[in-house]
């Protein structure tokens, strides 16, 4: 296998598919997607064969795929014998293991073949920095672990990457990142966030958000310090989903993954995902997490790749909760915005569901008792309004800066009976 050729293949597609008409491209999408059915698909055990329709399988999670994880990849790996490679070098033969962060029981795993790595990073290339990558580059990426997607690029000669462990927290490696002097950062809002606030000297090009859901209150912070638009890398242990394209619209990566849409109320969808250009573990019609708004309109790019308006968050992180009229759905954005709208001076807060009746708002003792007072009424108000049975009580702590898990500012902390 050749790497490069695989990367520059990638990188190649990726942009000649971008400059087709959105009716070309879905001609192409639908002759690519046929293809992975008919001869990818059944050689994963569990599917055996190929359907005659996608819609003929049935959906998918990550609980069915955790636990058959040998029957959804092509060289029948165990979960078992994926975790002993992940506690190694993350080798399992020429395949690279990886796994998303999370509690334990709840972590995914991923296993991709060496062509894939390098067809990743040509897609990630052509879609993020198509234009940096003749002028050399300094990426830095900071995440929550070394996934090994990474090593082809630190084998091509056109980028220079530096890995930073964000678990290991920023005062262990900041001296060695502003060295460094990336031109494309790669990092969690959180972080990004750290360095506007701790002033780091850092002069990228490109700053990207990624590995956790951008909310809205930390963009102007990270933009108004890098004095650059903040782009987003929406991806997961699933793949690589979305990327902010040069005029800002935040593309679904309809070239390499198919989607489908479920209705989840408040004009938000969850996606079904079928990852058609993987081979080596096969994902159909696998339901994700996350809560997306679409966009209406086309992008000024050209690209017919469709557009996400924004991540909202996590289904997992609606809250659900009892009233008089039987159970009450509220999204994370529209609690956020409860909380964000009370007051102006109001930039950080967290917001969590910890039992079926109960919620808790934490803010700073910085921020002013009239705005923590005029936040708590607006989301007890919210939920009155929902004729949800629930007590906001409000906490007045410190928000520390935490590189252990992810940041989600709204969070339904409960544990639910399956
Ligand atoms: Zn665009």
């Amino acid at each position: 296998m050749n790497g490069l050729a695989e990367a520059a293949g990638s990188f190649a597609l990726t942009r000649w598919v971008s400059r087709k008409s959105r009716a070309d491209f879905e001609r192409w999408q639908a002759a690519a997607l046929r293809r992975f059915l008919d001869r990818d698909l059944p050689r994963a055990p569990f599917y055996g064969m190929a359907p005659a329709r996608l819609s003929d399988l049935p959906v998918t999670e990550k609980a069915l795929l955790m636990a058959r994880f040998e029957d959804f990849n092509i060289h029948h790996l165990t979960a078992a014998q994926a975790w002993a490679a992940l506690a190694g070098e993350g080798r399992a033969g020429p395949l690279t293991v990886g796994a998303s962060t999370g509690t334990s029981g709840n972590r995914g795993l991923f296993v991709i073949s060496e062509a894939e790595k390098y067809r990743w990073l040509g897609a990630i290339l052509a879609k993020a920095v198509p234009d940096l990558l003749w002028r050399g580059m300094r990426v830095a990426v900071i995440l929550p672990q070394n996934t090994g997607l990474y090593d082809s690029a630190r084998k091509s000669r056109l980028i220079r990457l530096a890995f930073f462990d964000l678990a290991s927290g920023p005062e262990s490696w900041r001296g060695a990142l502003e060295a460094f002097e990336p031109t494309v950062i790669i990092a969690p809002p959180k972080m990004l966030r750290h360095f506007a606030s701790e002033g780091f000297r850092l002069r990228p090009k490109r700053v990207f958000s990624a590995a956790e859901t951008l909310d809205p209150v930390d963009r102007p912070v990270i933009e108004d310090f890098f004095r650059l638009p903040l782009d987003q890398i929406y991806m997961a242990t699933e793949g690589l989903f979305a990327v902010t394209c040069r005029q800002g619209g935040l593309h679904l990566a309809e070239d390499s993954v198919f989607f489908e849409f479920e209705l989840a109320g408040e004009g938000l969808v969850t996606p079904l995902v079928t990852t058609f250009r993987r081979r080596t573990q096969i994902m159909a019609r696998y339901r994700m997490n996350d809560l997306l708004r679409l966009s209406e309109a086309p992008c000024r790019c050209g690209s017919p790749l469709r557009c996400v308006d924004e991540i909202v968050g996590r289904m997992d992180d609606v809250f659900r909760l009892a009233s008089p009229d039987g159970p009450v759905l509220v999204t994370p954005d529209v609690l956020r915005n409860a909380v964000l709208k009370a007051d102006r001076r109001i930039d950080d807060f967290r917001l969590v569901q910890t039992g079926p009746d109960k919620v808790e708002l934490s803010l700073p003792p910085t921020f002013a008792d009239d705005a923590a007072a005029a936040a708590h009424e607006a989301v007890q108000a919210l939920l009155d309004a929902r004729q949800a049975v629930a007590t906001v009580t409000l906490v007045r702590a410190p928000l520390p800066l935490e590189t252990g898990r992810k940041l989600r500012r709204v969070e339904a902390r409960l544990e639910r009976a399956r």
